[in-house]
């Protein structure tokens, strides 16, 4: 049996099928397969269901391997990556004796099929001359699935439920949003580019991670816990019970996480009371990072389709143009949605009147009891120009003063 080669480079979707596809069961069992005491998965070169475009990242320079599980019409199939002028992926193929392979002689696990590979220094196939030169272990936020203790559903997210779960080895209390296992593989790599955004980050009013789990399926993010959930059903519940200052705070938070967030060149995107969350001391963090781009300025190429029309800034409306000027488009909505304690924007109209009249000039009225200049700096975050608007550094400027004076 010949070794299969899946793909030359990096971008590429050349698929070389493996002449005789492994069926699952069999696979399900290399997985396990058990390398002195250690089944494949606990191997630290052992990536999991990882992505591809996730693996291609990890390999760097040259000689760079890792193996990891894909699962392909249904059939998962275990694979060694390797960056040898550009990238390459093999799938290790199994003898009639249950022994793995490449083109050189079978071992009875995959540890000792990748050893010999890596220390005999013999090219993987003689076609691609890739030779195996430095494992690239887990990182640390590479968690195993076993490491996190479902407990109880706390939400739905886009791809799938969210989970009060615990750590074991801490113990700590930790949210977990786990990916459909019947999406496409696209969806799961959309799903965890919220985890590779997220992991750069460190600030008190962003969201933390914790890791990503993706040893096996369901892949899952698993973040730090923010007890009091979503900002918008908490403003929605206690609407009767916040001062002005609390309402103010709430603003001042979510301002200096994007604050953080544009010295980072990072646009959110999609920032709205339903994306942050809110923790016991009323402190807000800027959540959900699905739709979010690290980028000066990002054009939408792949058609507008899930945008969230109310809170988007007309240029991003109308050319498709993102920076960080649209999120603090963004963050006047906010603030509107914070002083009317989770009200609807341009309730009352749909989205395409809201969109025509907004191109027309219009512009929300201040919610009962929003202080005039909370007001105004709503209005400026909704110039019509984005160069008009103030940036996050103004804005946190603004309301921190305005606060000091409540
Ligand atoms: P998605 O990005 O898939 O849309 P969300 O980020 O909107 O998912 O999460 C869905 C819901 O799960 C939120 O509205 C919130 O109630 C809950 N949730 C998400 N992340 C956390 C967290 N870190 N702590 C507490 N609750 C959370």
């Amino acid at each position: 049996m010949s070794t299969s080669e899946l793909s030359t480079c990096s971008s590429s979707t050349l698929e070389l099928r493996p002449k005789a596809p492994v069926r699952k069961k069999r696979i399900r069992s290399m997985v396990m397969s058990f390398t002195g005491n250690r089944p494949l998965y606990e191997e630290e070169w052992f990536h999991g269901v990882l992505p591809r475009e996730e693996v291609v990242r990890l390999l760097k320079n040259k000689g760079d391997f890792l193996v990891r599980e894909t699962i392909r019409n249904d059939e998962s199939q275990i694979v060694l990556s390797v960056s040898w002028n550009g990238h390459k992926h093999f799938i290790i193929q199994t003898t009639a004796d249950g022994h793995y392979r490449f083109e050189g002689p079978p071992f009875p696990s995959i540890k000792e099929l990748i050893m010999h590979q890596h220390q005999s220094e013999l090219p993987v196939t003689v076609k691609s001359g890739a030779i195996l030169r430095r494992p690239v272990l887990r990182e640390r936020w590479e968690l195993s699935n076993d490491d996190v203790i479902l407990l109880e559903k706390i939400g739905r997210g886009n791809f799938g439920d969210v989970y009060k779960a615990k750590l074991k080895s801490t113990k700590q209390d930790v949210a977990v949003k786990t990916c459909r296992m019947t999406l496409p593989e696209e969806q799961k790599r959309k799903f965890l580019q919220e985890g590779r955004i997220l992991k750069q980050y460190d600030h008190p009013n962003i969201v933390k991670l914790i890791g990503i789990c993706v040893q096996k399926q369901p892949i899952m993010i698993v973040m730090e816990l923010v007890p009091g959930g979503s900002l918008l059903n908490f403003l929605r519940k206690n609407a009767n019970t916040f001062t002005s200052k609390q309402l103010m705070g709430m603003c001042k938070d979510a301002a200096a996480g994007m604050r953080y967030l544009e010295s980072k060149n990072c646009i959110h995107r999609d920032l709205a009371a339903r994306n942050c969350l809110i923790d016991f001391e009323n402190s807000v963090k800027i959540s959900d990072f699905g739709m979010s781009r690290e980028e000066e300025e990002y054009i939408v190429s792949d058609g507008m389709k899930q945008i969230p029309v109310k809170w988007t800034a007309p240029e991003a409306l109308n050319f498709g143009k993102y920076t960080s000027l649209c999120d603090v488009w963004s963050y006047g909505i906010l603030m509107w949605e914070i002083f009317s304690k989770g009200n609807t924007p341009y309730s009352g109209m749909s989205n395409s009147s809201a969109r025509e009249r907004i191109d027309a000039g219009y512009r929300m009225p201040a919610p009962e009891n929003t202080p005039p200049e909370m007001y105004r700096l709503m209005l400026k975050c909704w110039s019509a120009e984005p160069e008009s608007r103030p940036h996050f550094d103004e804005i946190y400027t603004v309301v921190e003063a305005l606060m000091l004076r409540e």
